[in-house]
């Protein structure tokens, strides 16, 4: 039995399809990190998770508490029978995805045409963010202390935007250069309006869309400095492949991972040791910031729960976070037979196989990656062979050919037991990625045993 569709009975596939049918819907309205936050704490607040600053005193094990921070990461507790000092099962994954960031002085008016001005977030082929439909997304947070937030493209009668390409036709100077110059960084300028302001002498067109920006959201063109604008592709994620095994959509990395991690914490009654997830920001761009994996914020909140059952010394903090277990569930690279050469074969994620563990990323000799350990790693296969979890082992490309990171080490650098587990993905960063369903729900299987049986 190689895959998990063999695997599975018919009440089993029909789980699988299910499963995919909601995290499509998830998806498809969590598109930024912001959406990934609040679409998550709906599901916890239904699920009976409460906000950690509304609940007083000590905790007790059953207890179902989140935190939310700024609205663009967050962490969900199920209290443990076992003191918190015992250490904690952690899931912990990022909600944020490449694509084009608005700047903060973005608008302006060329040949009768109005352009919108990025910057890119995230390791991207810029070449493929051309020429399709892009949403925006974001927030405007306006001097008066309100702000406004904004969907544009993604209702059925929602205009779009995009980023021009050149036609064919007279490209060939252009597709004589190498793929990372085919299109740069500043020519990522989205088309946004062509209709001029009557009477207006200046910049008519541009007078024009302020206006109606003012009309529709009361925003002026400065408030554009202090507005997190996202670019990102238009639509639903939906089925891919003629048997619908797979799923394409944008932001599967790692929004796949956030969403298999968040149902199996959801799922957690009452552990015995304390169940933990982690949704983080900032990872594409090095898990900096307030609001990224290097933050304090997940720290504060472990002291806060600790303060809470009387466990104030520094050795409580340090023996909370060394005993703690982790798995950082970031996507890995699918194997793609249209791009072969670049895996090791023997080392390398297939679609269909079930959740992912890379010991290790980074690149050049394993730089900069989290090594797992073997003790740990054993302890794990153990616990998934018990739950009848498949899993595949393998590295993110052959020796030397790139590499990638992940917030791995980083929890690692805490003094916990840390390995990458995550979901395979093909199209990695480009606006359409591709999972299998089946990885998808075996994951979700497996973040759950995980959560459940470590101890
Ligand atoms: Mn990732
Ligand atoms: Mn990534």
């Amino acid at each position: 039995m190689s895959t998990v569709w063999e695997k599975l009975d018919e009440k089993g596939i029909a789980e699988v399809h299910a499963f995919a049918k909601d995290y499509c819907g998830y998806l498809s309205v969590s598109k930024t990190e912001r959406e990934i936050v609040a679409n998550s704490i709906k599901l916890a607040e239904e699920a009976g998770f409460k906000p950690l600053k509304d609940v007083s005193g000590e905790l007790k094990p059953g207890d179902k508490v989140y935190a939310n921070n700024r609205g663009k990461s967050m962490c969900l507790f199920v209290i443990g029978e076992k003191p918190l000092t015992e250490g904690m099962n952690i899931l912990g994954a990022h909600a944020d995805s490449p694509r084009l960031d608005v700047k903060q002085n973005p608008l302006y008016e060329k040949e009768g045409l109005v352009l919108m001005d990025t910057h890119y977030y995230g390791g991207i082929k810029k070449y493929q963010w051309t020429a399709r439909p892009m949403a925006l997304h974001g927030v405007v947070c306006k001097k008066d202390g309100t702000s406004v937030n904004v969907v544009i493209g993604e209702k059925d009668d929602d205009p779009v935007i995009g980023f021009s390409d050149l036609l064919i036709h007279l490209a060939g100077k252009q597709m004589e250069k190498t793929g990372a110059k085919v299109v740069e960084g500043e020519q990522l300028d989205a088309l946004v309006g062509s209709v001029p302001l009557k009477g207006e002498e200046k910049d008519p067109v541009k007078a024009n869309l302020l206006k109606l920006l003012k009309e529709t959201y009361d925003i002026e063109e400065d408030d554009f400095i202090s507005a997190e604008l996202e670019i990102v592709p238009a639509g639903p994620a939906r089925d891919y492949g003629l048997d619908r095994s797979m799923i394409m959509g944008y932001g599967h990395d790692d929004k796949v991972c956030v969403y298999t991690a968040l149902r199996a914490i959801l799922d957690m009654d009452r552990p015995e040791r304390t169940s933990c997830c982690l949704i983080v920001d900032k990872e594409e761009i090095g898990s900096v910031g307030a609001t990224g994996m290097e933050s304090r914020f997940f720290e504060n909140i472990v002291c806060d729960i600790l303060d809470r059952q009387g466990l104030t010394s520094m050795k409580n903090f340090n023996d909370s976070l060394s005993n703690s277990k982790m798995l950082s569930a970031d996507v890995s690279a699918a194997s793609d037979p249209n791009w072969p050469g670049v895996m090791d074969e023997k080392n390398t994620a297939y679609f269909g196989k079930g959740l992912c563990f890379n010991k290790y990323t980074g690149s050049r000799g394993k730089g900069g990656a989290n090594d797992a350990n073997p003790e740990f790693i054993a302890e794990i296969r153990k616990v998934l062979a018990d739950n009848d979890v498949m899993f595949q082992t393998a590295e993110i490309g052959a020796v030397d050919v790139g590499g990638g990171g992940t917030i791995a080490f980083i929890l690692a650098g805490k003094n916990m037991e840390v390995i990458d587990a995550g979901i395979p993905v093909q199209n990695m960063h480009a606006p359409s990625e591709v999972v299998s369903k089946a990885d998808v729900y075996e994951s979700y299987r497996a973040y759950r045993a995980f959560l459940k049986d470590i101890r």
